[in-house]
């Protein structure tokens, strides 16, 4: 199938961007690279896209210094409106970006439709209200003064996102700095960038003016090091891997940049033996399941009391066996495939690391036998038994749809295997013990818990974690907190100061 042909069968109506947007322009990379985006479907090309690299991200950063004494000074509700009226765009071109998406990541058209697409166009909608609405304070300091704070934008930021929620992940980024007046260069993933060329796009459509957002997909070694070493760039926010995140830090010395880092995650889900079962096979099952497990806050350690760890586990393995795999871009399709090959095969050298420590496989743990699915990157939901909380499939992210079971006496030890890692992203609980459920909220080593429900989100709740899964939290007020800095500013209204040298 050609280039033309698959856009049309996938029923793109926007003919699909594949170079670099800086300055308000699409652009080659200065040095004519290219790189395929692949269909994770089948691994066919879908559209050769410009790689910037350190000539692309300099011209970018100077687009985007130019642009700042302009935007920052904007009245904050312009701001906002530009935002607003991005979000209205988003929920138009709401199935051609839902469908493009799918073809970019694997995610199933289900998800895109009702998750991947409202979510951007609601956190670009939150953030444009938000933009007049976020202040500084007076404080009372001593008679004759008056002290204010400014919340003044960080100057130009730089923002890494991965490749497991695209669309989503650059709004959260980018909606919250745009709002508080600070200037944009965001690399997206290189197997995933088709997404938010579009939303540059939509954005001049929007009235963004040129070069507030600099789109440039590229190497992470090469333009997403150079972004995070950058002299011209004040801050570095970056979702991804921990050990890119410790890169990035060390990268950011340089100029002192400012970091703010959403890093990996293995959530604890904990199913308690007074929990309702129900509910809870059918929230765990989305806790690992939804998007491949391809998610930071994935519910990927799956704790279950042992008296009801048979039970749960009957309905559990039924429900994931059921679940349909199958092309991203059939509606009826629950699970898509993993978003690249090399990634796949990650996911699934996990099933051998699970039975080398004396794991057993419950179910899954390889690619589907439907021959329709054979050149994809497809994965089984699977299920591992772990012999110990301290085994390699209960303490590494896998990142797949891949969850680890692991099973408790009592609530002491339930909480010492949910903090057994090293990560402090996400954790969840199921009980209908009012006193236990606050009790493990407070307990947990995480920056967010759900009882009674997992992996919820929202653009006005603060979403990030401790530990090893990095500092900083995206969403709310405190995103807006993390893309500004604070001026205190001294008044002598009628203070009387006696001279400290009389003379
Ligand atoms: P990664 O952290 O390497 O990639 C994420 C982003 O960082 C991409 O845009 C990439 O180009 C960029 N990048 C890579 N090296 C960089 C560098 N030196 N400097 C600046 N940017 C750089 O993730 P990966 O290798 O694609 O995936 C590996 C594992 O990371 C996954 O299996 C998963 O465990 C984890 N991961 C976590 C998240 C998350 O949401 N927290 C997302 C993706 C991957």
């Amino acid at each position: 199938m050609n280039l033309a042909d698959l856009s049309a069968a996938a029923g793109l109506k926007a003919p699909i961007r594949h170079q670099l947007f800086i300055n308000g322009r699409f652009v080659d990379a200065q040095s004519g690279q290219t790189l395929a985006t692949l269909n994770p479907h089948d691994n066919s090309p879908i559209a050769e896209v410009a790689m910037a690299g350190h000539a692309d991200v300099d011209l970018a950063v100077a687009a985007a210094q130019s642009a700042l004494p302009r935007w920052s000074r904007m009245a904050a509700a312009d701001r906002g409106r530009i935002l607003l009226r991005l979000a209205d765009l988003i929920e138009a071109h709401g199935e051609d970006l839902a469908r493009l998406e799918t073809l970019d990541t694997g995610h199933p058209l289900k998800d895109s439709r009702a998750l991947d697409v409202p979510r951007t166009a609601a956190c670009y909608r939150y953030f444009g209200g938000m933009a007049d609405k976020f202040q500084g304070e007076t404080i009372p300091v001593e008679a004759g003064f008056l002290n204010y704070t400014l919340r003044e934008p960080v100057g130009v930021v730089g923002q890494v996102v991965p490749w497991n929620f695209p669309l989503m992940f650059t709004s959260w980024k980018m909606a919250p700095a745009l709002a508080a007046g600070n200037t944009v260069v965001m690399k997206p993933a290189e197997i995933t960038p088709l997404s938010a060329l579009r939303i540059a796009e939509l954005m001049a459509e929007a009235g963004m003016p040129d070069g507030v957002v600099n789109i440039v997909p590229g190497l992470g070694a090469v333009a997403g090091q150079y972004i995070a070493e950058h002299p011209g760039i004040a801050k570095v926010a970056f979702t991804g891997s921990t050990a890119t995140g410790r890169r990035i830090v060390q990268a950011s010395a340089g100029n002192l940049k400012k970091v703010q880092l959403e890093l990996g995650g293995k959530g604890a889900n904990i199913v308690f033996e007074d929990a309702n079962l129900t509910a809870a096979v059918n929230g765990s099952a989305w806790a690992i399941f939804h998007n491949q497990g391809q998610a930071c806050i994935a519910g990927s350690r799956l704790v279950l009391h042992e008296r009801i760890a048979e039970a749960f586990l009957e309905r559990f393995v039924a429900l994931a066996r059921s679940i349909r795999v199958g092309h991203p871009l059939d509606a009826a399709t629950e699970m898509g495939p993993l978003t690249s090959l090399q990634h796949r095969d990650r996911v699934l050298s996990y099933v051998d690391v699970a039975r080398t420590q004396g794991g057993e496989l419950i179910a899954g743990g390889k690619t589907p036998s439907d021959p329709a699915l054979a050149a994809g990157c497809y994965v089984e939901p699977t299920i591992v038994r772990a012999a110990s909380w301290r085994d390699r499939v209960a303490q590494e992210e896998v990142f797949g749809p891949f969850v680890t079971v692991l099973t408790f006496k009592t609530d002491e030890e339930a909480l010492a295997i949910a903090n057994g890692t090293d990560y402090g992203l996400g954790s969840g609980l199921w009980t209908a013990n009012l006193q236990r459920a606050h009790r493990f909220a407070r307990e947990l080593n995480a920056g967010m818990v759900w009882i009674n429900s997992y992996k919820r989100v929202n653009p006005g709740s603060p979403f990030g974690g401790v530990g090893q899964s990095g500092y900083g939290r995206e969403m709310g007020f405190d995103a807006m907190r993390e893309y500004t800095q604070v001026k205190s500013v001294w008044v002598n209204v009628d203070a009387q100061i006696p001279p400290w040298y009389p003379r």
